[in-house]
């Protein structure tokens, strides 16, 4: 770093040194008020020291380089030239704000002084000059704190007291109420707190304050506040925070000036509107705080005409300069307008799609930017039922957001409860509250309208499950202890009986006592114009993991291709299927098993012959059946006693088979292929069931593309095992109903070795489809099912940048998908000539992030539960936007 660099950027008086492309050097505070300069725009003249002296201060043991101070000199004089007034002269003082801004807006997060300049001899030519000493005081007495506890250390509470107590000590309630006269005893009480504290007098020179300033803001860089708000928000790679230093102007100076904060459109629908808040005679920090009410910006038409003609026409260049919506801060000083900031505005998801597409319209941006502006996951807004953004109501706990949405409903705490709640009362709605649930869980989850686990990462039973249904749901709420004996939920200090209303927010974690409001979702037509513009970029195709005609048709109204997984296992919990389902783990022989399996069949056909209708002309996968036995048997002496008296033998019998079943290690045990290699009749019945439902469908005129997928493969034997039967099973089907349908055979890739060997494995199947859930499970070996003892700390060290689970690790789950792609797809080609289809139906599928991955390794579809298949299909669009580049989001 050489001393002729420049290190101070001013801005002022329509010109800048910087420009709103130097964000990384200037900070967005900075480079915005550089560009609003630039644009003839009303600012506050100023300098911006840059982001590079942070990070110098940082790399120098706390020291700033040398040519910072003659630099920052230079800037001062050029600011009082241009605003006529002078640092620390009494007659006609300067004062100035002092404020962070990094690269990226950390709002909140590092220090900001304000009325910087002020002294014992300025804050009385402060009065003179403004014939108002109330005004001057409070500045005075706000600087002493501010200073106090952002550059020396002083525990803010110790000014609050001493403010409290002269309220008392007057009778009064407001700040507002206290006098000028009072302003002043004030300042002394609070000199002599900081005396106390600090050891020596407040500083009465500017330029003293201001380095000061200048350091406290650095220093805030590293703040625990600021260091925490980064690995939160994922923000790394900056190089510091810039310090913006600019001269004051005050809107608390009288009924003819004023502050507020707007957006240049609406950020909750994006209507191009106009939206704010303002104040008459106040400073910006009063708008935030609340104390007074503040008015909506249509008003100031009425109290300051000229100056609200201003602001419109201000709205209008910055949006058609910046060509994206802006949240601005302004004040008025005595009927002058300044600015002070422009960003671009945080929205809703509905108000980013409107907003991406009316700009289209307007010229403003073209259809690639659109799409490139919309945050997928941002989508969810669109899509599910949404807290009322009006309720007031406050979380009294905090779980893992699993799957988006606001549910209220009566609390039930067992999957039971749930099914006998929904059939005496189908109307009221329930949530059930759960340690956690498994698959013998699934009717009653499927009656909840959410679901809210203590238990359970993002890859959770409950998490997967209601994220597929499009389910509100929150888990690994560890503040919520649930007592089943006596029907009570106990959250931190609150007691909630089953019965009792309660509601989640899937889209935060956030769990609320009572019933509060939501609001129905809407798919707006702005929506469905980015989704085509979206699907005629994209070369990914989207599908749905669904297993119910409901659930595909419901996929296809947003889009789906086609379903990438259909989980049979999910079929089989119904109260007749349950029972066929037990009769048939607990039957001692073939001839019992293949009794029961008769049962079922009718079921599974049914259910295939629903989905094949639904998705008339679209693939189809359906998986065979892939959990361990033991998941469809109760495991208490209560439920195995019912199961026997419904099956017909004895509650020993029941639990011997129970027994048998028991597994250390069920995920690593007797499931997925395993299944129909050891009990061959139970994938010969799931077979004939398909091919019998696409025949059906195919006489009544439809088209129908079975693609039968096999679970759990690890070495091409097991695939050929089970693919013989298959294909012997489904031909004798067609010979028997005399007609042929065309199918394919192909496999999951979810065991690390079944990647490794996909050249084999492709020689064998039709089609891949990587299970990433358990690809990523048996990779880490990290238990999906079990990762919430670790993975907060994993992730709050930064040993895992993310939850795995959540979004592929492309480094090492990756490599495995690259291998198995490549190997698979020219083993395929030479084998059989042909490509090799392969998609992924894991979670993974529908995470924006790991789409991209998906599109990069050359999939051919990404699978997803069907309320993100808008998502994936948006996040496929920008994958093909960004390849060579990174792409910009409204985060
Ligand atoms: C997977 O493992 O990624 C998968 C889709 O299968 P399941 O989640 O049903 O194990
Ligand atoms: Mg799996």
């Amino acid at each position: 770093m050489s001393d002729s660099q420049k290190f101070v950027y001013s801005f002022g008086g329509g010109k800048a040194d910087g420009k709103a492309e130097m964000k990384t050097l200037l900070g967005g505070k900075g480079a915005n008020l550089a560009e609003m300069s630039v644009l003839g725009i009303p600012v506050p003249p100023g300098f911006t020291i840059t982001t590079e002296v942070c990070a110098a201060y940082y790399e120098g043991d706390k020291k700033l380089p040398e040519a910072v101070k003659p630099q920052v000199q230079a800037a001062i004089a050029e600011m009082e030239k241009l605003v006529g007034t002078k640092l620390g002269d009494p007659a006609n003082p300067l004062l100035v704000s002092v404020r962070s801004g990094a690269a990226l807006s950390m709002p909140g997060m590092m220090n900001t002084i304000l009325n910087l300049g002020l002294s014992d001899a300025v804050v009385e030519g402060m009065a003179k000059k403004t014939g108002n000493p109330r005004f001057a005081y409070d500045g005075y007495r706000r600087l002493i704190d501010m200073f106090g506890s952002t550059a020396m250390g002083v525990d803010h509470e110790h000014f609050e007291h001493e403010l409290e107590a002269l309220k008392q000590a007057k009778g009064v309630k407001n700040d507002t109420d206290l006098s000028a006269d009072d302003l002043k005893v004030l300042v002394e009480k609070y000199k002599a707190v900081y005396k106390a504290h600090t050891g020596s007098d407040f500083p009465q020179d500017p330029i003293e304050q201001l380095w000061a300033s200048i350091m406290a803001v650095f220093n805030s860089w590293m703040g625990k506040k600021a260091v925490e708000y980064r690995r939160i928000e994922r923000i790394s790679g900056l190089k510091g925070t810039a310090v913006n230093v600019q001269a004051m102007v005050f809107g608390n100076m009288g009924s003819n000036s004023g502050t507020g904060v707007a957006f240049t459109r609406d950020p909750n629908t994006g209507a191009d509107e106009f939206y704010g808040d303002y104040l008459i005679n106040a400073q910006g920090e009063d708008v935030v705080a609340g104390i007074r009410t503040p008015e909506p910006i249509a008003q100031l038409d009425q109290e300051m005409p000229k100056v609200y003609e201003q602001l419109l026409g201000i709205r209008k260049t910055l949006e058609s300069h910046y060509k994206e919506m802006q949240d601005i801060e302004f004040t008025v000083q005595d009927g002058t307008l300044y600015m002070l900031q422009t960003r671009s505005g945080k929205r809703t998801g509905s108000a980013a799609v409107r907003i991406a597409v009316e700009m289209v319209k307007e010229g403003l941006i073209d259809q690639k930017t659109a799409l490139q502006r919309v945050n997928p996951e941002s989508l969810n807004h669109l899509l599910l039922p949404q807290l009322d953004p009006k309720a007031k109501d406050k979380p009294v706990a905090q779980g893992i957001a699993a799957s988006p949405g606001a549910a209220s409903g009566k609390v039930v705490l067992s999957a039971e409860a749930a099914v006998a709640h929904a059939e005496a009362h189908p109307d009221v709605k329930i949530l059930l509250v759960r340690k956690e649930t498994s698959p013998e869980d699934v009717a009653g989850m499927h009656l909840a309208s959410g679901i809210l686990t203590s238990t359970g990462g993002k890859a959770s039973h409950a998490a997967v499950v209601a994220r597929g249904w499009g389910k509100p749901c929150v888990v690994g709420c560890e503040a919520v202890r649930i007592d089943e004996k006596t029907g009570t939920v106990r959250i931190g200090e609150h007691t909630v009986k089953a019965g009792d209303y309660l509601t989640i927010n899937g889209t935060t974690g956030d769990v609320m006592i009572g019933q509060v409001a939501t609001v129905a979702p809407s798919i707006s037509g702005h929506f469905a114009e980015l989704m085509e513009w979206a699907d005629k970029i994209r070369t990914l195709k989207v599908r749905t993991n669904a297993d119910t005609p409901i659930d595909s048709a419901k996929a296809r109204e947003f889009g789906a291709e086609g379903i990438g997984l259909c989980r049979t296992e999910h079929m089989f919990f119904g109260d007749q299927r349950i029972t066929a389902m037990r009769k048939m783990i607990v039957a001692d022989d073939v001839e019992g098993r293949k009794a029961a399996l008769a049962e079922l069949e009718p079921f599974q056909k049914a259910d295939f012959v629903g989905i094949f209708e639904a998705m008339d002309g679209l693939p189809v996968t359906i998986r065979l059946l892939d959990p361990p036995l033991h998941e469809f048997l109760p495991h208490d002496d209560k439920g195995q006693a019912e199961v026997a008296k419904q099956l017909g033998v004895t509650a020993q019998k029941v639990k011997d088979r129970v027994e048998q079943l028991h597994e250390f290690n069920p995920m690593l045990g007797f499931r997925g292929c395993r299944l129909p290699i050891v009990y061959p009749e139970i994938g010969d019945m799931q077979v004939r069931a398909i091919i019998e439902a696409a025949i059906e469908v195919k006489k009544k005129g439809k088209s129908v593309l079975p693609e039968i997928m096999i679970p759990l493969v690890g070495t091409v034997e097991e695939l050929v095992f089970v693919k013989t039967r298959a294909i012997a099973e489904a031909e004798a089907v067609m010979k028997q109903e005399g007609t042929k349908v065309d199918y394919l055979i192909g496999t999951m890739i979810e065991v690390p070795r079944a990647a490794l060997t996909a050249d084999k494995i492709a020689e064998e199947a039709e089609f891949f489809s990587f299970g990433t859930n358990d690809l990523t499970q048996m990779t880490f070996g990290f238990s999906r099912d079990d990762i919430k003892g670790f993975m907060p700390t994993y992730l709050r060290e930064k040993i895992l940048p993310v939850d795995p689970f959540q979004t592929l690790d492309a480094n090492g789950v990756g490599q495995l998908i690259e291998i198995g792609v490549a190997k698979g797809r020219k083993a395929r080609k030479e084998k059989a000539g042909e490509h090799l289809k392969v998609g992924i139906c894991g979670e993974h599928g529908g995470d924006p992030e790991s789409v991209a991955f998906c599109h990069v390794v050359g999939m051919d579809y990404v699978s997803c539960s069907p309320y993100r298949v808008p998502i994936a299909r948006l996040a496929a669009a920008q994958a093909v936007l960004a390849e060579g580049k990174t792409i910009s989001r409204d985060r």
